[in-house]
């Protein structure tokens, strides 16, 4: 398989410096290493997804020196493959319709537990399970799809592994009381018929031949759903390599509404994608090597 890398972002605001980060690292080693960087549009939210920002960032990745094959993936154009995939899981009996609201949730998780603080894992708080065992013909426009985790899990041979090259190297293995008790049933569409992150990532990094997921440390747990629902639809594993992430001063992530981390402001400034590359600690020769410093933003 030729190494492949993706850059996949959501346009839902400006790129800023680490979203730049992340895309020229992925870029870089996908030079270095004679691959190809693919670029993926994640407007599966409808609502905050502008064809203005998609235009910014396009025009932003291009200044930096980035080059991708067109045309571009879209997520908005591939609603079909995820409801296939969705149809999968349903066949194999391991999903449930929801009608719970985020205040459901959060009552069902306070009320036998006074006091102690509701788990959140990296698909938000730990469903605790009310709708599960809901029969999939009940399921109506109002209601979410989740994945019934224990039953998931109870048709795994062996607990898949995978490969980190980041920023914590190594062999990781699922965890499967973790997946139950920190994970939880994730949600796999929403009230409304919209596709959820994690099965059209595994989708899509799948149909694109992505075989290095290069993305920041923020995603390295949901790395784990991934991991399942590839397993469980019999799709292709990537490498992940989880970046250390960009913080300003105060040590904060840098987020999409720090407009003023927006690349845009800093070449409105008169700044190089060469002072971009320095700002971050990336290598000016584009090696696809990580400093691995954390720099302090001005
Ligand atoms: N669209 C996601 C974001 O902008 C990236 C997801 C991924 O790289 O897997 O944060």
């Amino acid at each position: 398989m030729t190494f492949t890398t993706r850059f996949a972002p959501s346009p839902t605001g400006p790129l800023h410096l680490g979203h730049a980060f992340s895309a020229m690292l992925a870029h870089d080693m996908a030079t270095r290493a004679g691959g190809r960087f693919l670029l993926r549009i994640e407007d599966l939210d409808a609502d905050r997804s502008k064809p203005e920002w998609e235009a910014t960032i396009l025009d932003d990745l291009r200044w930096l020196g980035l080059d991708w094959p067109e045309p571009v993936m879209r997520q908005s154009e591939r609603t079909e493959s995820y409801w296939q995939a969705l149809d999968r899981l349903a066949e194999l009996g391991l999903t449930y319709p929801c009608s719970c609201s985020r205040g459901d949730i959060r009552r069902a998780l306070a009320a036998p537990q006074e006091g102690a603080d509701p788990v959140a894992g990296p698909d938000g708080l730990v469903y605790p399970g009310t709708c599960r065992g809901r029969p999939l013909h009940d399921a109506g426009p109002e209601d979410a799809v989740r994945l019934d985790m224990a039953a998931a899990l109870a048709t795994l041979g062996s607990l898949p592994e995978w490969d980190e090259t980041g920023e914590a190297p190594g062999r990781r293995r699922l965890d499967p009381e973790w997946m139950v008790s920190g994970v939880g049933d994730v949600v796999l569409a929403r009230r409304g018929g919209g596709i959820a992150y994690h099965l059209a990532v595994v989708v899509d990094d799948a149909a694109q031949g992505v075989t290095h997921v290069v993305r920041g440390a923020d995603l390295a747990e949901a790395t784990a759903i991934h991991v399942l629902l590839q397993t469980l639809l019999g799709l292709p594993r990537p490498t992940y390599h989880h970046h250390r992430l960009i913080r300003d001063a105060e040590g904060r992530r840098l987020a999409k509404r720090d407009d003023a981390r927006a690349i845009g402001l800093y070449r409105g400034e008169g700044a190089t994608p060469a002072d971009l590359r320095a700002m971050v600690d990336l290598p000016a020769s584009g090696s696809g090597i990580d400093n691995g410093a954390a720099p302090v933003l001005p």
